[in-house]
């Protein structure tokens, strides 16, 4: 903050140079002020399950002859509310991994061989509530990091899966549209309105704040996913219908594609 100010100064006026310093604080405020936002937000999500966890312990320590039953019921909820403070902060500290720019090792990704995983995982977290199918209508494999591909494909899978009611349809497929490989997930789910949609990738930005939490949800899927495809010069396209259901599809530059038995150089 005071470095900027000292730098405005130093410097001479002139009216062209003002406007850009007007802009570049602006710039600088808005920047500011989604770093406060964001720090808000996180304190608010850690600060419930905390509230909930603090106010059982406290029961469970005023009551020390509490019915079995009650207690169990408790702990269950404890354990819950835990786990969703684990989710987040992984979450987050997968986000600023991302966010600070660490150089990820880019590898030939078999992605048949993950989109069958991602099938499978899809059959569990489904637990038979949905028709899940997988098309793989190419071959192709990409240049990037497995593991990095691996949790963005997965984030619109469990997505799918959440935001779908049971008996809906989940279609995971791989195909190549002009070279270009395309992995997309399309679900009958609930849907998105229209107005919503340029804003999913922000960060804690839900469309149905208590359906994403009751799901499971961080409200930093989406957000990891872009950043994931930015890494990749990937693009994240988002097509939806309210109550027909969306596809979410990552679309690759043809220059990702590898030849099965090309070998990638070391670096
Ligand atoms: P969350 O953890 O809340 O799911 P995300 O960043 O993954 O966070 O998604 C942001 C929001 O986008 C969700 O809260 C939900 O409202 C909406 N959304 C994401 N995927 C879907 C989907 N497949 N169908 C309907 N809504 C979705």
């Amino acid at each position: 903050g005071n470095d900027f100010v000292l730098s405005v100064q130093l410097v001479p006026f002139d009216s062209t140079r003002k406007l850009l310093l007007t802009r570049d604080i602006t710039q600088l405020e808005r920047v500011q002020t989604v770093h406060r936002d964001f720090v808000a937000n996180v304190s608010h999500e850690l600060r419930t399950p905390l509230t909930v966890v603090g106010g059982f312990l406290e029961t469970l320590l005023d009551m020390p002859d509490m019915d079995a039953s009650t207690r169990e019921a408790q702990l269950k909820m404890m354990f819950e509310q835990t786990q969703r403070m684990q989710r987040l902060v992984e979450d987050l500290l997968t986000l600023s991994r991302l966010e600070n720019g660490v150089e990820a090792r880019d590898e030939r990704v078999d992605t048949p061989g993950l989109l069958q995983l991602l099938a499978s995982e899809a059959q569990g977290l489904s637990q038979g509530r949905h028709r899940i199918a997988l098309k793989l209508d190419s071959p192709v494999q990409v240049r990037g990091n497995y593991d990095e591909l691996h949790s963005a494909f997965g984030n619109l899978v469990s997505n799918a899966v959440r935001y779908t009611p049971e008996g809906g349809q989940i279609t995971l497929r791989w195909q190549q549209e002009n070279g270009a490989p395309i992995f997309s997930v399309q679900d009958t789910g609930l849907g998105i309105e229209a107005q919503h949609i340029p804003r999913l990738t922000e960060r804690f930005y839900r469309v149905d704040r208590g359906r994403s939490r009751a799901t499971g949800g961080t409200g930093l899927g989406l957000a990891i996913v872009k950043h994931i495809a930015q890494r990749h010069q990937a693009k994240l396209d988002i097509r939806s219908e309210l109550g027909q259901g969306s596809c979410f599809a990552i679309h690759f530059p043809p220059n990702r594609v590898v030849e099965p038995e090309a070998q990638l150089s070391k670096a």
